[in-house]
Protein backbone atom coordinates (compact mmCIF):
# COMPACT_ATOMS: atom_id res chain seq x y z
CA UNK A 1 0.00 0.00 0.00
CA UNK A 2 1.20 3.17 -1.06
CA UNK A 3 1.68 6.09 1.96
CA UNK A 4 -0.23 8.85 1.61
CA UNK A 5 1.13 12.39 2.40
CA UNK A 6 0.18 15.33 3.82
CA UNK A 7 -0.04 17.14 1.23
CA UNK A 8 -1.81 14.57 -1.08
CA UNK A 9 -4.55 14.21 1.85
CA UNK A 10 -5.03 18.03 1.62
CA UNK A 11 -5.25 17.84 -1.77
CA UNK A 12 -7.56 14.84 -1.98
CA UNK A 13 -10.06 16.11 0.73
CA UNK A 14 -11.97 18.20 -1.58
CA UNK A 15 -12.29 15.12 -3.81
CA UNK A 16 -13.11 13.30 -0.69
CA UNK A 17 -16.02 16.07 -0.40
CA UNK A 18 -17.64 15.47 -3.81
CA UNK A 19 -17.05 11.94 -2.90
CA UNK A 20 -14.83 11.58 -6.16
CA UNK A 21 -12.22 8.72 -3.68
CA UNK A 22 -12.01 4.97 -4.18
CA UNK A 23 -12.41 3.19 -1.32
CA UNK A 24 -9.20 2.47 -0.93
CA UNK A 25 -8.23 6.35 -0.53
CA UNK A 26 -10.70 6.85 1.67
CA UNK A 27 -9.58 4.40 3.45
CA UNK A 28 -5.97 5.77 3.58
CA UNK A 29 -6.90 9.24 4.51
CA UNK A 30 -9.46 7.85 7.73
CA UNK A 31 -5.64 6.47 8.82
CA UNK A 32 -3.63 9.16 8.61
CA UNK A 33 -5.62 12.09 10.21
CA UNK A 34 -6.48 9.50 12.92
CA UNK A 35 -2.15 9.92 13.70
CA UNK A 36 -1.81 13.57 11.72
CA UNK A 37 -3.64 16.25 13.97
CA UNK A 38 -2.61 19.04 11.25
CA UNK A 39 -4.36 17.01 8.56
CA UNK A 40 -7.19 16.20 10.97
CA UNK A 41 -7.94 19.69 11.49
CA UNK A 42 -8.30 20.02 7.55
CA UNK A 43 -10.30 16.88 7.62
CA UNK A 44 -12.81 18.45 9.98
CA UNK A 45 -13.43 21.19 8.36
CA UNK A 46 -14.32 19.68 5.33
CA UNK A 47 -16.52 17.01 6.95
CA UNK A 48 -18.17 19.84 8.50
CA UNK A 49 -19.09 21.37 5.51
CA UNK A 50 -20.12 18.36 3.75
CA UNK A 51 -22.99 17.75 7.14
CA UNK A 52 -23.85 21.30 6.36
CA UNK A 53 -24.56 20.58 2.19
CA UNK A 54 -25.76 16.83 2.93
CA UNK A 55 -23.99 13.53 1.33
CA UNK A 56 -23.29 13.44 -1.96
CA UNK A 57 -24.36 16.86 -2.51
CA UNK A 58 -21.66 19.26 -5.01
CA UNK A 59 -21.25 22.10 -3.65
CA UNK A 60 -18.71 24.94 -4.05
CA UNK A 61 -16.29 25.97 -1.09
CA UNK A 62 -16.98 29.63 -0.02
CA UNK A 63 -13.66 31.80 -1.28
CA UNK A 64 -10.92 31.92 1.12
CA UNK A 65 -12.18 28.45 3.21
CA UNK A 66 -8.84 27.10 2.32
CA UNK A 67 -6.97 29.94 3.60
CA UNK A 68 -8.76 30.18 6.83
CA UNK A 69 -7.96 25.93 7.29
CA UNK A 70 -4.16 27.02 6.18
CA UNK A 71 -4.43 29.94 9.20
CA UNK A 72 -6.21 27.89 11.60
CA UNK A 73 -3.47 25.57 11.22
CA UNK A 74 -0.96 28.05 11.44
CA UNK A 75 -2.01 29.51 14.50
CA UNK A 76 -1.69 26.21 16.57
ZN1 LIG B 1 -0.84 14.64 7.64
Amino acid sequence: MLEITCEQIRREVSNYMEADLTAALKRQIDDHVRHCPGCKAVYDGVRNVISLAGHGAIIELPSGFSERLYRKLANK
